[in-house]
């Protein structure tokens, strides 16, 4: 297959297995400090991963990564890639005050900026929990200094989604200003007169379904609809030895489900996709659509 030449968004929520949403009701964020940490070694073989294939891209940094170890992240720099910001304490926004979202994505912004000595300009929400009922959030990113959103997930989830949004680039105009926001990528289709979404993303799809359908998906969205795709993936998603925690069984199966095929499902999209950071793509956007969003985004005027 001629690789098409659009590319698309390859980014990294670093952060540990610990740290996962899917289990905040097994492990209280007080005992993250006594765990072992394995994000610093497992970061490091993405990076080896994307030197392999030449890439450069997006990597959205915990807080909490960034300060127990601040090399990594002048190592990401160095080696070429963005740093991007992914809030300090992964808590879903839902459960925070606007305040405390305030605090959290300030600190996090600074101490990332202060380690790296570059702008941070983009913001990926913990479990991309910007959903309908979180929209404000997106004024706290606006009045914060960020450029852009990657959070919003045009799905119905149990745990997150905002489906119905624009699934592609687009600029969101709130009354506080506009912020870039870059929807995760889906697979749409007509059915009984209804538009399904089929998220393709990468991170636990990438593990559930056959890589040759996500490949499948990401080639369709750029030759087809001439929209460039995001991928994304965790560093603990590459580590199959890592320590088991006990949980729900849909936790269990969507946090360890085919492990060992996350580096081999990557390389074969890496060898037909192209790549670049978050940043870079969204430069290349030659228009990004408007869209207006409310208080009561119910009302998004948009229909794919
Ligand atoms: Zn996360």
């Amino acid at each position: 297959m001629a690789a098409p030449a659009i590319q698309n968004a390859l980014t990294v929520d670093v952060e540990d297995y610990f740290h996962v949403s899917a289990f905040e009701n097994s492990i209280s964020p007080a005992s993250w400090d006594e765990r072992e940490t394995r994000v610093e070694a497992n970061t490091r073989r993405i990076l080896e991963l994307f030197a392999a294939y030449g890439l450069k891209g997006t990597f959205f940094v915990l807080g909490w990564v960034a300060r127990r170890h601040p090399t990594l992240v002048r190592e990401i720099c160095a080696a070429g890639h963005e740093v991007a910001c992914h809030g300090m304490g992964h808590q879903r926004i839902h459960t925070q005050t606007p305040d405390q979202f305030r605090q959290d994505v300030t600190e996090a912004k600074a101490l990332l900026e202060d380690i790296a000595g570059v702008p941070v300009m983009g913001y990926r929400a913990p479990s991309y929990s910007i959903t309908r009922r979180t929209v404000w959030a997106l004024d706290i990113l606006i009045e914060s200094g960020f450029t852009y959103d990657s959070s919003l997930f045009p799905i119905i989830h149990d745990l997150y989604g905002f489906p119905g949004t624009c699934p592609h680039p687009h600029q969101i105009a709130r009354d506080s200003g506009n912020i870039l926001e870059f929807p995760l990528s889906t697979l749409r289709f007509r059915l009984f007169g209804r538009t399904l979404a089929v998220p393709v993303a990468g991170g636990g799809y990438l593990r559930l379904f056959p890589g040759r359908f996500i490949a499948f998906a990401l080639s369709r969205i750029n030759t087809r609809e001439k929209q460039p795709g995001v991928l994304y993936f965790h560093p603990w998603e590459l580590d199959p030895g890592q320590p088991r925690i006990p949980g729900g069984l849909k936790s269990r199966f969507r946090h360890y489900l085919n492990l060992d095929k996350t580096e081999g499902r990557l390389r074969g999209l890496f060898e037909i996709l192209q790549f670049a950071p978050m940043k870079t793509v969204l430069e290349n956007c030659p228009h990004l659509p408007l869209v207006l969003m409310g208080d009561k985004p119910d009302a998004i005027p948009y229909r794919s």
